[in-house]
């Protein structure tokens, strides 16, 4: 088959190289890749800023936002049968902390966890993988044209599920929800607090005539424009926000948010920033604020397999609701063989994927 992969470590190293096909094992399944979705971390990765090899290989398949479907099913594999369509988890557990040993492997204590085409296991840029079926999640062919966002999808159902568990600190009932950012995680967050019935205001750079707003405004979400106002300004138009969503990229953005959450509100910070940024911060400010405020602030990463299983409902959910919408994220569809375009020239979308197959 074929794979696009990199040497970690190594500056654009990125290219395709045939290999034999993976072997499954008796209690294993085969999947043929249909598409990849293509984020910043896979950027990094090819930057040489990040991913490792398997053990014992001296490259690394890239990819780990996937949709394939099921080619050949192993003898001892119940629950899953040839062309049913499978998202599959990334993170697998270490052998040694106890989250992993019960099941948290997105809450691995020991940093020794694997993640497919990120650290120490072979991702999904490829024609087939082989995977056990307690990592593949099932996918009603309603949501296919846009499952491949799944993975990022439940980033944000973990980020969300833990504000909510959070919370359970005090009698919440949110009414007002900001999210900071018009990316792809700042517009399934938007999804999801819609889903859940807040109000939810989106902030961006772009303007209104953006296909960013016009999505969020889909939603039923608002959608405000940064271009000339502070998130403080922005804060004394909509009253304080219960539930702040960050998911810009700019650390700046995290400490101006944090001046802007309500009373007992939550803020949750979804941004992996790179970069050794330093900056002057109102910090009696910001310090006074949360404490007098009973706020919570908190950082989320990955996500365990329920989150997957809630993206595939709430997925379900969107689409009935705002039929269409999600489509609308995917906006630049890239031919397996032009893999490298998008790894020199990023372009202004939303979301890339990588067709691997129809
Ligand atoms: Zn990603
Ligand atoms: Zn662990």
């Amino acid at each position: 088959m074929q794979a696009i992969v990199v040497r970690p470590g190594e500056p654009n190293s990125i290219h395709m190289r045939d290999m034999a096909d993976p072997k499954m094992k008796p209690d294993q399944v085969a999947v043929k890749m249909l598409r990849v979705g293509l984020c910043g971390t896979d950027a990094e990765i090819n930057h040489g800023l990040y991913g490792k090899a398997p053990d014992g290989d001296e490259y690394l398949i890239l990819g780990h936002e996937n949709l394939g479907v099921v080619e050949e099913v192993g003898k001892k594999v119940k629950g899953l049968k040839a062309g049913d369509l499978v998202v599959s988890t990334v993170r697998r557990p270490c052998k040694v902390c106890p989250n992993c040993k019960a099941g948290e492997n997105d809450m691995c204590s020991s940093g020794q966890y694997t993640e497919r085409g990120i650290t120490r296991r072979h991702g999904f840029m490829a024609e087939y993988y082989v995977e056990s079926p307690q990592y593949l999640n099932k996918i009603p062919k309603a949501v296919r044209e846009f499952a491949v966002l799944l993975e990022p999808m439940s980033v944000v159902e973990k980020g969300i599920d833990h504000a909510f568990l959070l919370q359970r600190r005090l009698v919440w009932k949110p009414k007002l929800a900001i999210v900071l950012g018009g990316g792809p995680v700042g517009l399934l967050a938007a999804a999801v607090l819609r889903a859940r019935g807040l109000r939810t205001v989106v902030v961006g750079r772009e303007p209104k005539s953006d296909l960013r707003a016009q999505i969020a405004m889909q939603l039923g979400a608002e959608y405000v424009s940064v271009e000339n106002s502070s998130l403080l300004d922005l804060q004394k138009q909509l009253g304080p926000p219960d539930i702040v969503i960050e998911a810009t990229g700019s650390a700046k953005v995290v400490f101006d948010a944090m001046e802007i959450i309500g009373p007992n509100g939550v803020l949750c910070l979804l941004s992996v920033t790179g970069g050794s940024g330093v900056n002057e911060e109102p910090i009696d400010r910001i310090n006074q604020l949360l404490v007098l405020g009973n706020q919570v602030v908190f950082g989320s990463v990955n996500a365990n397999p329920r989150h997957f299983a809630m993206g595939v409902k709430d997925f379900v959910t969107i689409d009935k609701k705002w039929p269409g919408v999600m489509n609308r994220l995917l906006t630049n569809k890239i031919p397996w063989k032009d893999h490298k375009s998008w790894f020199t020239e990023r372009g202004t979308g939303i979301k890339s994927t990588l067709e691997i197959s129809d």
